[in-house]
C-alpha cells in the first residue's frame, strides 16, 4: 500500500485492538468481580454493541469446502509454483515513472499478464480478460442473473522499489522469490503486499471454475492496478472509470481491497480488523516571496527567518484527538471492551463510562499509531530556499503534509493554516494570498460565515520586504465515507470471516477500523458504498512490507485463497 517503508503496524493497524496486542502483557490490574465490564457495560446507550452475525457456511452450494481445497503440503506447493513466477517480476513503481512508450521501466510490467494466463488456465477460458490503460486488468466471470450486482475484489500488481543499499541485508534476492519450506515463507519484494492477495484470489477463482457445480449467479469481478504505490491514478483510476461506465454509480454490490489491521490475535479471541473509511489527504505549500540583497546589509530577518517561524507556529499548534460517536473507531473500542475486556482495563472502564474524551487523550499518548488514528496529521517535510551564501533569500517554499481525521475537513485544515500563519502575516507586514480559486477553501469560508476579506486585512506595504506568503493546496483528498458495520453486506463479510477462521481461535471477532493512509480504494468510491480493506493475514506476513525482507507466510496465503473462496460463495447465495 501506499506509503513508505513503514512496517503495516506503522502505517495501518493504529487501531485500538492493535494497541491492546502491544500493551496486554505489561497491564496487570484485573477488574473486581463485581464490575466486570461484561455485565455492566450499558449497552442500551449505544447503538453499536458490537454484535457478531453467525459464521456464514458456503456449504449449500455442493462445492468441495476450502479446507480440503487449501489444507495441506500438496496445496501449499501448488501456491508456492504459483506465486514464485509472480513474484520474479520487478513491477516497481517509480514516483516519477514516465509515458509507458518513453519510459522502460515500465517493461517489467508486460509480464504480468502473460504468466498469469500460464498460471490460470481455466480463468483464461472462462473470465473476460480487458487490459485498461495498457497495464491494468479486468477479469469478469459473468453471472446468470443480472439483476445481482457484481462484486469487485482489487490487487496491485506493482511493488514499492529495493534500495540498492540494502540488497545485503535481504535474506535471499528480492526477486527471487526463494521459498523455504521450512518457515514456510516464501520471500521477496511484492511477496505480501500485494501480489499475495493476486495469486489467493486468482487460486480462490481457478478452484471454483474448475468445479462443475460453480454456476455463479452474480458477476465476480477482479481488477488489479499496476501503480498503487504511486497513487494509482494511471492504474486504479481509469479502472474506475471503465467499471463506472459499465455497471453505473454505485453498481457494484461490495468492494474488497488490502489494508486494514488484518487478522490478530488476542487471548483466545482472533479478531478480523478491517478498515471501514480512509483518512483525507492534503499537502499545502507555502511561498514567501521578498525583495532580497546583499548580505553585507541584511535586513533583521530573511525570507528563511519568516519561514522558520511559521514552521514554529505550526508544530506548537498540533490538531485534536476526537473520537466521534459511534464512529468506525468507537465501534472497535467497543468491541476490544466487550470481548477483551480485561486486555486494557482502564479503557475498558473508559468506554463503559462512554467518556469518549478520555478514551481519546487515552490513544493519543498510547503512540504515534493509535494517536494518528484519530487525529489529523501535520508533517513539515519539504522546505527550500537560498541560492548563494552572500545573497540574501528572494524565495522561500515550504511543503507540510496532513491527513485528515474525520473531526476535520480540508477547508478545516487550510482555514487552520491561515490563522496561525497571521502572527508573522502581521510581523512582516506580508501580502496574504491565501488559496485562491480553491473551492474547499471558499466552501469552508462560505459555510462557517467567514469573510475571505479577512484575509487580505494585512497588506499594508511596507519597503523593509515587500513580501508576499502565498499559501496553495497541493495533492488532496477528502476523508472516505464510512461503510456500514452493520446490515446485510457486512454481516456477509463479518459472517464468512467467522467461517472461514473459525478453526484458528475459540471466538473469531469481526470489528471495524480505519486506516491512516490511501490505497487504490479511493479511486472506486463512486461504484459501492460498501468497500472493506482488508487483507487476511497477520503481521508473519504483513510485518515487512515496504522494507527489507519482505515476505509471505504459506500457510497464511492458503487462508487467503480460503477466504476469497468462501466469500465468493456466500455472495453468490446472498439475494441482496
Ligand atoms: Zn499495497
Amino acid at each position: 500500500m501506499a506509503v513508505f517503508r513503514l512496517n503495516i503496524v506503522l502505517s495501518l493497524a493504529a487501531l485500538s485492538i492493535a494497541f491492546a496486542l502491544e500493551h496486554v502483557q505489561t497491564n496487570q490490574t484485573r477488574l473486581g468481580p463485581d464490575d466486570s465490564p461484561d455485565e455492566s457495560l450499558r449497552y442500551d446507550s449505544y447503538r453499536y454493541r458490537c454484535d457478531q452475525p453467525h459464521a456464514l457456511d458456503p456449504s449449500a452450494d455442493g462445492l468441495l469446502s476450502s479446507q480440503d481445497l487449501f489444507t495441506g503440503s500438496d496445496a501449499i506447493d501448488i501456491l508456492v509454483k504459483r506465486h514464485q513466477p509472480l513474484v520474479q517480476i520487478p513491477s516497481i513503481c517509480y514516483d516519477d515513472l514516465g509515458d509507458f512508450d518513453d519510459d522502460e521501466r515500465w517493461e517489467p510490467f508486460h509480464k504480468v499478464p502473460k504468466v498469469l494466463k500460464e498460471t490460470y488456465p481455466i480463468i483464461h477460458n472462462i473470465a473476460t480478460i480487458e487490459t485498461i490503460h495498457k497495464f491494468g486488468l479486468v477479469y469478469t466471470i459473468s453471472g446468470s442473473d443480472e439483476g445481482l450486482d457484481p462484486i469487485l475484489l482489487t490487487a496491485h500488481q506493482d511493488v514499492v522499489p529495493v534500495e540498492e543499499e540494502t540488497l545485503d541485508r535481504w535474506e535471499y534476492p528480492p526477486f527471487d522469490a526463494h521459498y523455504n519450506p521450512k518457515d514456510g515463507f516464501l520471500w521477496g519484494r511484492g511477496a505480501s503486499d500485494d501480489k499475495s492477495r493476486i495469486t489467493a484470489l486468482m487460486s480462490a477463482m481457478e478452484a471454483l471454475l474448475s468445479q462443475k457445480d460453480y454456476q455463479p449467479r452474480r458477476s465476480v469481478i477482479f481488477a488489479f492496478g499496476f501503480d498503487e504505490e504511486c497513487s494509482g491514478y494511471r492504474g486504479a483510476g481509469e479502472i474506475a472509470k471503465h467499471l463506472e461506465k459499465q455497471y453505473g454509480e454505485g453498481g457494484i454490490a461490495v468492494i474488497l481491497d488490502e489494508g486494514g489491521a488484518g487478522l490478530q490475535t488476542l487471548g483466545d479471541t482472533l479478531y478480523a480488523l478491517p478498515a471501514v473509511y480512509e483518512k483525507g489527504y492534503l499537502d499545502v505549500w507555502f511561498d514567501i516571496d521578498v525583495i532580497g540583497g546583499h548580505s553585507s546589509v541584511p535586513s533583521p530577518h530573511t525570507a528563511i527567518g519568516m519561514m522558520s517561524e511559521i514552521v514554529t507556529e505550526l508544530e506548537s499548534s498540533p490538531f485534536e484527538p476526537k473520537i466521534m460517536w459511534n464512529s468506525p473507531v468507537h465501534q472497535g473500542l467497543i468491541c476490544l471492551a466487550r470481548y477483551s475486556p480485561y486486555a486494557i482495563p482502564d479503557l475498558t472502564n473508559i468506554i463503559y463510562h462512554g467518556d469518549l474524551d478520555a478514551a481519546a487523550h487515552y490513544l493519543s499518548h498510547a503512540s504515534p499509531n493509535t494517536q494518528y488514528l484519530i487525529q489529523t496529521s501535520q508533517a513539515v517535510d519539504w522546505i527550500a530556499g537560498g541560492d548563494k551564501i552572500n545573497c540574501l533569500p528572494e524565495f522561500v517554499t515550504l511543503g507540510v503534509n496532513h491527513r485528515i481525521a474525520p473531526q476535520d475537513s480540508i477547508g478545516s485544515v487550510q482555514y487552520r493554516v491561515v490563522k496561525l500563519t497571521e502572527h508573522v502575516v502581521r510581523k512582516y507586514s506580508l501580502q496574504l494570498r491565501a488559496f485562491e480559486g480553491d473551492d474547499d477553501y471558499r466552501r469552508y469560508l462560505a459555510a462557517e460565515g467567514i469573510s475571505s476579506e479577512d484575509d487580505k486585512a494585512h497588506h499594508q506595504w511596507k519597503p523593509t520586504y515587500n513580501g508576499t506568503l502565498t499559501l496553495r493546496s497541493g495533492k488532496k483528498s477528502r476523508v472516505t465515507p464510512q461503510t456500514p458495520t452493520s446490515g446485510p453486506i457486512w454481516d456477509i463479510f463479518a459472517g464468512t470471516v467467522r467461517h472461514t477462521f473459525a478453526r484458528e481461535a475459540s471466538r473469531v471477532i469481526a470489528a471495524p477500523g480505519a486506516m491512516t493512509a490511501n490505497t487504490d480504494s479511493r479511486h472506486y468510491l463512486s461504484l459501492s458504498d460498501h468497500i472493506y480493506r482488508w487483507s487476511p493475514g497477520s503481521l508473519a506476513s504483513f510485518g515487512n512490507i515496504h522494507t527489507i525482507n519482505e515476505r509471505v507466510q504459506l500457510g497464511e496465503l492458503s487462508n487467503m485463497a480460503k477466504f476469497y473462496y468462501d466469500f465468493i460463495r456466500n455472495f453468490d447465495q446472498a439475494d441482496i
